[in-house]
């Protein structure tokens, strides 16, 4: 038996829904199915407003955007995390400032984040890792004493949850990524939502060409015109049609992921007990949603020879992210704050497993199974 990474989430149903625009005629943005999901969204998660976007990158330049980041703001955000999130903020102009992760669940560690602050910083951005929810409550009393703006990247964080509220709804912005690799997809796609009602009507000026043409074709305005500076982040229908099956059977999916998720723990857990792996953890605070499963090996060598075995075992592992502050632009665009303890350590240590919607705890046990193999060899 051989085991991907990853497979795309599929329900069945998407081809049904799909026929449906092709026949209405109008695959360009914003029709029933987008509407439906941005519905989805804020009924999920409380926000005032969610929008579906191109992809999660475009809906953290949209943030970016709506925050009037300018050149020489500073942002504090992790180094171990995807580069949009570093993105977003340098294509305005700011200096990045990277603080280090907490070793526990690899997410910014909100004790360092007022040291970083200075009088130029505008805006703090959480990543929640693997839909494990940052310290929320810490980071928001730090940005409302300073008053910052804090921009969610919850791109792993749908149906996630932190002290019951949704990832993505906490912050003033939240974005959620609907990527092939992640929980619910619609190919490329992502959405942003909108903690205050006052800010949504500027969220849709920013997403429609940084025009009012939203407000016109709800007849609010008798003519549209161009009023902020924007771009075009609304996905054509088609892509919004392909991603609502799978809203609809939202609960199903990450009930069947936590399971294999579960599965995976419980198989490997004697691994932790004997001090060979660590295993992920999840705060109590925390409803995490199964969107990854890794494993901490005792370094870098350790977790080279283990994705080797495996994959000679027909299982593709992977590890990621290099840490942005690191990499040519993370050095150009950014500085550490600090020392950096853990962000580099834990990130060489790391190895993802397979883990998607349609993965069976059959599998997750055979893949254990060779985990503990190579654990044996020595
Ligand atoms: C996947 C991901 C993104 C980017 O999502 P896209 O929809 O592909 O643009 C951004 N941040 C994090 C943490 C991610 O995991």
């Amino acid at each position: 038996m051989e085991y991907t990474f990853n497979r795309s989430p599929f329900t069945g149903k998407e081809a049904k829904h799909l026929a449906n625009v092709m026949k209405s005629g109008k695959i360009c943005g914003d029709g029933l199915y987008t509407k439906r999901c941005n519905q989805w969204i804020e009924e999920k998660t409380g926000a005032a407003g969610a929008y579906l976007t191109t992809s999660c990158t475009q809906a953290l330049e949209m943030s970016a955007l709506l925050t009037e980041i300018r050149p020489g703001d500073e942002v504090i955000l992790p180094s171990y995390t995807f580069v949009s999130t570093a993105n977003a903020f340098a294509l305005r102009g700011a200096q990045l400032v990277f603080v280090d992760i907490r070793p526990d669940t690899n997410n910014i560690d909100e004790t360092l984040i007022e040291g970083a602050i200075t009088d130029k910083t505008k805006a703090i951005v959480p990543v929640h890792y693997a839909g494990v929810g940052c310290e929320m409550d810490t980071i928001c009393a730090i940005a409302a004493e300073h008053g910052l703006t804090v921009i969610e990247d919850a791109a792993q964080g749908v149906m996630a949850f932190y002290k019951g509220r949704a990832l993505g709804s906490i912050g003033d912005y939240g974005c959620f990524s609907f990527h092939e690799t992640k929980n619910y997809s619609m190919g490329e796609g992502g959405a942003i939502l909108i903690k205050d009602p006052q800010k949504t009507d500027m969220a849709e000026i920013v997403r429609e060409k940084g025009t009012d043409r939203s407000r016109f074709l709800r007849g609010q305005v008798d003519k549209y015109s161009w009023v902020s500076i924007g771009s075009s982040y609304l996905p054509s229908e088609l892509n919004a049609a392909y991603l609502w099956p799978q809203l609809e059977m939202a609960e199903e999916i990450n009930q069947a992921r936590l399971v294999c998720w579960n599965r995976y723990f419980e198989d490997l857990r004697d691994l932790q007990e004997a001090g060979r792996i660590r295993l992920p953890v999840i705060p109590a605070e925390c409803e995490h949603n199964a969107h990854m499963f890794y494993l901490k090996t005792a370094d870098l060598e350790e977790r080279t020879r283990l994705i080797a075995w495996l994959k000679e075992q027909g299982v593709q592992a992977v590890f990621h992210y290099v840490p942005l502050h690191s990499a040519r632009a993370g050095k150009l665009y950014g500085r550490f704050h600090g020392e950096d303890r853990y962000t580099t350590k834990e990130s060489e240590r790391l190895v993802r497993l397979p883990m998607y919607y349609g993965l069976t705890p059959e599998d997750v046990g055979s893949i254990a199974e060779r985990i503990h193999a190579f654990f044996a060899q020595k």
